[in-house]
């Protein structure tokens, strides 16, 4: 019999959504934090151009792409490392820095990837208690144990949609020991970038890196493009276990393109944060419990998950679908991507029905 090793069998693969409408009903999908609109018309154009040159290989440094993130984040080129998705350097830390004798520590709600790349390299993932959602950066320390090699925390937070401050992501990384790795995920930050509170000056540690990604701000999820500011002692040790040739080269060319197009970007953010906070808005007026959020999501607290259960039922049955939470401990909570305004009014309006329905 052909047998895989233990602890792939032992792993359940990583969920992604259940996109199915029912039958006769036009599939809304507000579940997997896709940008509102489509990328950057001049990321179109690039990617459409780069086509042209699809026999080649790509360009396994990224060039273009690394220098239009250079140039707006004010960040050496030479310090990035692009990935196939933040998931593959995500996956790539984990296989570098975690093994079966030490540890990985996250805080109790993170994203679920982290446990899943922790998991493929056999270590032990560890959790810190988040106090309402909110990551403690004492709960935190509190959980480092002796074997702790990496930290991950995502800011803002996915699905608390939570921040952590810039002073106590410093507090986080001056109490955590020097063998320590801090991979800050910041897959949100150009959401949260008007609070100017930057970390990239922290990779000049050695002992920190910096994530980012083009899914979301950037709209450009299919094109699967992700970046790190590394260390240039971390990223040769990443280099090794990464994918050669890991980009392809329309959506490297897209990439560049979309980033230097800041213009389209920031209006993405503002179009998704206020249909973002006026979602948010209507729905606490209606009595849920919606909290503050930093993305392009927002949580909600249904109480327990029995409701939550029965809203996505009821959401799901008119073909919109919201991510449940069930498997990051927060089984009382569902999460709604902030889409066009016509989806957004949709699900308020079948929440709020069926709220009244479940009190009569
Ligand atoms: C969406 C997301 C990612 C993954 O992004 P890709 O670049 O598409 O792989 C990483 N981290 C967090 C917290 C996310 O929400």
């Amino acid at each position: 019999m052909i047998r895989p090793v233990p602890h792939v069998a032992a792993i359940t693969a990583y969920a992604l959504s259940q996109l199915q409408a029912p039958e006769g009903k036009r599939l809304v999908s507000l579940s997997q934090n896709e940008s509102l609109r489509p990328p950057s018309p001049a990321a179109i154009r690039a990617a459409a151009g780069a086509l042209e040159a699809g026999h080649l290989y790509p360009d396994p440094d990224w060039s273009d792409l690394r220098a239009a993130l250079a140039r707006v984040h004010g960040i050496a080129a030479g310090d990035i490392l692009c990935g196939s998705g933040s998931m593959e350097l995500i996956a790539c830390l984990a296989r570098a820095y975690a093994d079966p004798e030490n540890a990985v520590l996250a805080p109790a709600h993170a994203y679920p990837f982290f446990r899943t790349a922790a998991l493929l390299a056999r270590a032990r993932y560890d959790m810190a208690p988040e106090v309402k959602g909110q990551v403690s950066v004492d709960a935190l320390l509190a959980a480092v144990r002796p074997d702790t090699r990496l930290v991950f925390v995502a800011n803002p937070g996915n699905p608390t949609g939570t921040r952590i401050a810039r002073a106590d992501l410093l507090r986080l990384r001056d109490g955590l020991p020097g063998d320590v790795l801090l991979v800050i995920d910041e897959a949100y930050g150009e959401f949260a970038d008007g609070l100017d509170e930057p970390m990239f000056d922290l990779v000049a540690r050695g002992d920190t890196v910096v994530l980012r990604t083009l899914s979301k701000a950037y709209g450009l999820a299919g094109a699967r493009v992700g970046w790190g500011l590394f260390s240039p002692a971390v990223a040769r040790e990443i280099r090794k276990v990464m994918s050669p040739n890991n980009i392809p080269a329309a959506s490297q060319a897209a990439a560049a393109a979309a980033v230097a197009d800041q213009a389209y970007m920031r209006e993405t953010c503002a179009l998704t944060a206020e249909m973002r906070d006026s979602f948010a808005g209507r729905l606490r007026q209606s009595g849920f419990d919606v909290p503050e959020s930093h993305t392009n999501f927002v949580l909600i607290r249904l109480g327990d998950p029995d409701r939550a259960q029965g809203a996505e039922a009821a959401l799901r049955a008119e073909g919109i679908i919201l991510r449940p939470q069930g498997g990051v401990g927060l089984g009382d909570c569902l999460r709604a991507t902030a889409g066009q305004a016509g989806a957004m009014d949709a699900t308020a309006e079948i929440l709020e029905h069926w709220a009244r329905k479940e009190t009569t």
